[in-house]
């Protein structure tokens, strides 16, 4: 039996996850937690029988402790919960499907206590990379990525060492604006950016698909997972999204992963590695034609994806303020106060605002946070 936590329980991976654990007798949900959601996550806790339920929320998790009072199921509010659903003895595996920066903490607390991770929230190691894959190494605990195009790289490495890698091809879809130039991206709805082509997510990584910013920030995600230079990581645009991401090694040999898009795949990958196991669902038809097409990306008119680059390059705080700059200005046009091309006009401005800290340590990748927040603010 294997058993698990999960962080981010009621969003579009934590519920996805649950559906895998439906289907598996040999998984056991041990916490769950989430932000503000008391009726998903009563349901949730009614089904799955966690030891532990956390909302983040204190209000909240007042209102699901009175919820939950017939079922003996403790509840925990804060980070302090967050840190409690981490740690607790019992989990093998935890599922970090939190959004943001406020997932780097419990990641952390769950490595030290030699927790499997398995990685959705990109953005704890975009921003704390350098703390959380040294720690992992340290403690011998693997990150399993749960991010399709980080699973298949995962996937196609197989055996195969880091030295005998040439190139990362990291594949996007491109986006509902694929092959669009930047002039027509002016009038830009909410609605069209959340309109993607091939996944079903998240709202804030399917604006960040729209704008490329997720590709930069999986370009980020890559290089530490994979501890490979940015030089090796090349975004390649595939539209059709059945190759989900290819290795290229020394000898010239691309392996690449292919699957139809569902993120399930990669959970039960990351739940079950190294064994693979029955997945319902459809299956690649190859008796029907099935083309395949590559491109590459256009930085001129998704510059979000230029920006993450430089951001990387640069290092240190860098990606920190990339990636909350990101989180506000994605927010702010969710919210109908800017324009779609604003917001990596905003990523840019607060980069260039920005001081750099080499090496943050955790408290400083926070206050880093709060300080972008706060400039975006007086601006928007
Ligand atoms: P969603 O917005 O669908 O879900 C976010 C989850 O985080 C919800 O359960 C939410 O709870 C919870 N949450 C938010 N704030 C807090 C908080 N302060 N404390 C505790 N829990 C909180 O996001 P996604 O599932 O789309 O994405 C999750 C992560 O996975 C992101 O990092 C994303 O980049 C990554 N990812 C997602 C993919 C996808 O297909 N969706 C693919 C690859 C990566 P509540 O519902 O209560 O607000």
């Amino acid at each position: 039996m294997k058993k698990i936590g999960i962080l981010g329980s009621t969003g579009s991976i934590g519920t996805q996850t649950l559906e895998v654990v439906r289907e598996k007798e040999d998984l056991k949900v041990i916490a769950l937690a989430a932000g503000s959601n008391v009726e998903e996550l009563e349901r949730q806790a009614r089904e799955f029988r966690p030891k532990l339920a956390v909302l983040y929320n204190e209000e909240g998790a007042a209102l699901l402790k009175e919820k939950l009072k017939d079922t003996g199921i403790k509840v925990a509010a804060g980070m302090e919960g967050l840190l409690e659903a981490a740690t607790l003895t019992e989990t093998d595996i935890f599922v970090t499907a939190i959004v943001g920066m406020i997932g780097i903490r419990p990641t952390i607390a769950a490595i030290e206590m030699g927790k499997q991770i398995a990685l959705a929230n990109k953005e704890t190691l975009v921003t704390a990379g350098h703390i959380i894959m040294p720690l992992a190494k340290e403690k011998k605990v693997d990150i399993l990525p749960v991010d399709s195009e980080h699973s298949a790289i995962f996937q196609c490495m197989g055996q195969n060492g880091r030295e005998e890698v040439e190139k990362l091809l990291l594949t996007a879809s491109g986006g509902p604006f694929f092959g669009k130039k930047r002039k027509d991206l002016m009038d830009i709805t909410v609605e069209e950016a959340l309109k993607h082509p091939n996944w079903s997510m998240g709202k804030k990584i399917t604006i960040d698909s729209s704008t490329l910013v997720n590709k930069g920030l999986e370009v980020i995600e890559a290089k530490w997972l994979f501890s490979v230079d940015l030089e090796q990581i090349q975004v390649v645009v595939h539209p059709q999204s059945v190759i989900h991401s290819m290795v290229q090694y020394q000898d010239g040999s691309v392996i690449a992963q292919m699957g139809l898009p569902d993120m399930k795949l990669p959970i039960q990958y990351a739940l079950y590695y190294p064994e693979r196991k029955y997945l319902r669902g459809d299956r690649l038809n190859f008796n029907q034609c099935l083309q395949l097409t590559f491109d590459k990306p256009d930085l001129d008119t998704f510059f979000g994806l230029k920006l993450a680059i430089e951001a990387a390059r640069k290092g240190g705080s860098a990606p920190t303020v990339f990636n909350a700059a990101n989180e506000k200005a994605v927010q702010l046009f969710l919210d109908r106060k800017i324009q779609f091309l604003q917001i990596p006009e905003i990523i840019q401005w607060a980069l260039e605002s920005h001081k750099l800290i080499d090496n943050p340590s955790v408290s400083q990748i926070l206050e880093i946070e709060r300080e972008t927040y706060e400039l975006i603010k007086s601006r928007w």
